[in-house]
């Protein structure tokens, strides 16, 4: 399991390699037991796809815990449409909440439902509520739940999420939720600049049952990711898109070096330092992306493709170039925008994705324009060396394994980019 290979995460100084991660609890013969027709298990629908798109929509073999994989398996939540989002502030008798618990839920809100409506383009509709007003007291202390960086759900999580659930029922209908966030108070546990806790347990359907569902799709949140460099405010939220992109499917980027594969592009990668965005792959994957907004080169031959900014709504983002049943490159324009704050370097950014590559292991690694060249960004807390990763006009990415070639032909600035496929037969 991920929690075995991630225990024990590196203390550094390099921010940039904490993360949080997370748990996709693995489905065993007694889930059968089990409300697995809930609400929250139902899982993003299979969309019918055009015929041309299919060999794009690659897939990992079942041994994937979390997979990059098109169409996400079911059990995560759905990441269209209106989602509501539970809060639970929760403390304990040996960490009480400092301050009110609202102000507590003020540090993710309205951050959070905006990051969701701008990156996917006003489709995900977040809708957070706070039924409990106030802290949520454990019976027991933090400590002895036994919460430390991958920790497994049983016994710990379960025996912390039977309390939460106990505590809360009076005054909340879990049925009117589609995702779970547990909100601890700060001072349990360590400080995330020494130990990331922050996980979501996705696809759970082992949870424990409240008001006849399980809270199968549960992200829980610690302490306070704050570097000291006075940005808390604006960015210190964005632990909570990331934990709860979980829950609708998608796996972590970064591995046991930190963000090294796909750098500042996606939140699954940093979730620290200045805003980020989604790569095209995941925002097709979530429904954020339309079928027509995607290219398929699968064909063998010269193909191309007119790219818009991944931060507009509208227009063709992303051309895909499938290399097997499990893997292909995608080429998609970043400039700076939306929530792509920190984009220093505008262009057309290449990437390789691996369905059969789980959470955590690097299923996304982004290749890079302009190698060794330490990087055009500033940012703290932002993976340098890939922040100046976008080809720009009359650059060429070549996999020489397959033969494919992706040239950027024409464009600049923050307009459109046109894009040349090639690969043999
Ligand atoms: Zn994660």
């Amino acid at each position: 399991m991920s929690s075995s290979r991630i225990r024990g995460a590196r203390r550094t100084s390099a921010l940039a390699a904490l993360s949080a991660f997370v748990l996709a609890a693995t489905t065993s013969a007694s889930a059968g037991r089990l409300l697995a027709d809930s609400a929250t298990a139902a899982g993003p629908v299979a969309q019918a796809r055009g015929a041309a798109l299919g060999p794009c929509m690659i897939k990992g073999s079942s041994g994937v815990q979390m997979s990059e994989g098109i169409p996400t398996g079911p059990g995560y939540a759905r990441a269209t449409g209106t989602v509501h989002a539970l809060n639970l502030m929760v403390d304990f008798p040996d960490a009480r909440g400092e301050g009110s618990a609202l102000d507590r839920l003020a540090e993710f809100f309205p951050q959070t439902q905006e990051w969701f409506r701008t990156s996917s383009y006003g489709r995900l509709d977040y809708r957070p509520a706070a039924p409990v007003p106030h802290w949520l007291r454990m019976p027991k202390p933090f400590k002895q739940y036994g919460i430390e960086r991958g920790a497994p759900f049983d016994p710990g999580y379960r025996g912390l999420v039977d309390d939460i659930v106990k505590a809360a029922d009076p005054e909340v209908d879990f049925r009117d939720y589609d995702i779970v966030n547990i909100i601890a108070t700060p001072n349990a546990g360590p400080s995330a600049l020494d130990t990331v806790l922050s996980v979501t347990f996705a696809g759970n359907r082992e949870a424990p049952v409240a008001d006849g569902i399980p809270l199968s799709n549960t992200s829980f949140v610690y302490s306070r990711q704050d570097d000291g460099s006075g940005s808390y405010a604006e960015t210190g939220y964005r632990v909570l898109p990331h934990e709860n992109s979980h829950t609708f499917g998608l796996p972590d980027l970064y591995t046991q070096d930190g963000g090294g594969a796909a750098g500042h592009w996606d939140i699954m990668s940093e979730d620290w330092g200045a805003d980020n965005d989604l790569l095209g792959w995941h925002k097709w994957k979530l429904g954020w992306l339309d079928d027509k907004q995607v290219d398929c080169a699968s064909s063998p031959g010269t193909s191309d493709h007119t790219l818009g900014p991944l931060s507009r709504s509208g227009g063709k983002k992303m051309v895909f170039v499938p290399v097997s049943g499990t893997a292909g490159y995608a080429a998609e324009v970043h400039v700076r925008g939306g929530n792509d704050a920190s984009v220093c370097r505008p262009g057309v950014l290449v990437y390789r994705v691996d369905a059969d590559v789980d959470t955590g292991h690097g299923p996304i690694a982004v290749s890079d324009a302009t190698e060794d060249s330490g990087g055009c960004t500033r940012s703290p807390n932002v993976h340098a060396e890939l922040s100046d990763a976008a080809y720009t006009p009359g650059q060429t990415f070549t996999d020489p394994s397959t033969g494919v070639r992706i040239s950027v032909s024409k464009g600049g600035g923050d307009g459109e980019y046109r894009v040349r496929v090639s690969r043999r037969g």
